[in-house]
């Protein structure tokens, strides 16, 4: 599969008590709903010249990323680069997203402060922003706590990643790594099983029709 090129957005740039953020937003968040937790996360924990890039969330591994300046291949369109310093970059992948943004702000605040912050202070703080957001935000607290329902496995992507694991394994029996390759093995026939859970063995049924 190959990535489908797109145009870069244009930022937006919102204005905040002490200083401005730029975004863009490209992920199935409304945009007034990005606004509103930026702004909640900066009244704790400056994101003043900050640019935010909020993602659909895609096959990475991470929901998030704080950069500590901004790195050269950034879209900055409609910026004007040197008033901008750190780069966040969030998923809609996370069961938070107002978590998500509180823990990578934290990280922000220590580059500011030229330190390098523990994962478990970003994760303490994320875990206290969302808390207070979802005080804040009663009739937004489903949406801000519930983790998403458990995405049903789709067949064609799981098949296509135990195709690749055995692929792999092929090559490392060739080399001589026969435990790995057991190993790989192992994880084929839990991705197959993961791949054929609940799912109507010929593909025909939806999915979402049986729910
Ligand atoms: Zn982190």
């Amino acid at each position: 599969m190959t990535a489908r090129r797109r145009t870069p957005r244009r930022h937006r740039v919102i204005r905040v008590a002490g200083g401005r953020v730029a975004y863009t937003n490209t992920s199935r968040i409304p945009d007034a709903d990005v606004e509103r937790v930026i702004r909640f996360v900066h009244a704790r924990c400056s994101l003043d010249r900050v640019v935010v890039h909020v993602k659909r969330h895609g096959r990475a591994r991470r929901w998030g990323m704080a950069y500590d300046g901004i790195p050269s291949i950034t879209n900055l369109v409609g910026l004007r680069e040197r008033e901008w310093s750190y780069l966040i970059v969030v998923s809609d992948g996370a069961p938070s997203f107002v978590e998500l943004l509180a823990h990578e702000a934290k990280h922000v605040e220590y580059y500011r402060d030229g330190l390098q912050a523990g994962e478990r202070r970003c994760n303490a703080f994320g875990a206290f922003v969302h808390r207070e957001y979802a005080r804040a935000f009663e009739h937004v607290r489903r949406a801000a706590s519930v983790p998403p329902a458990p995405r049903r496995p789709n067949p064609g992507e799981a098949d296509e990643l135990a195709g690749d694991a055995r692929a792999l394994a092929a090559k490392l029996q060739a080399v001589g790594m026969g435990e790995w390759c057991a190993a790989l093995d192992d994880l084929y026939d839990e991705l197959h099983r993961i791949a054929n859970q609940g799912v109507d063995p010929d593909g025909t049924a939806d999915p979402l029709d049986a729910a």
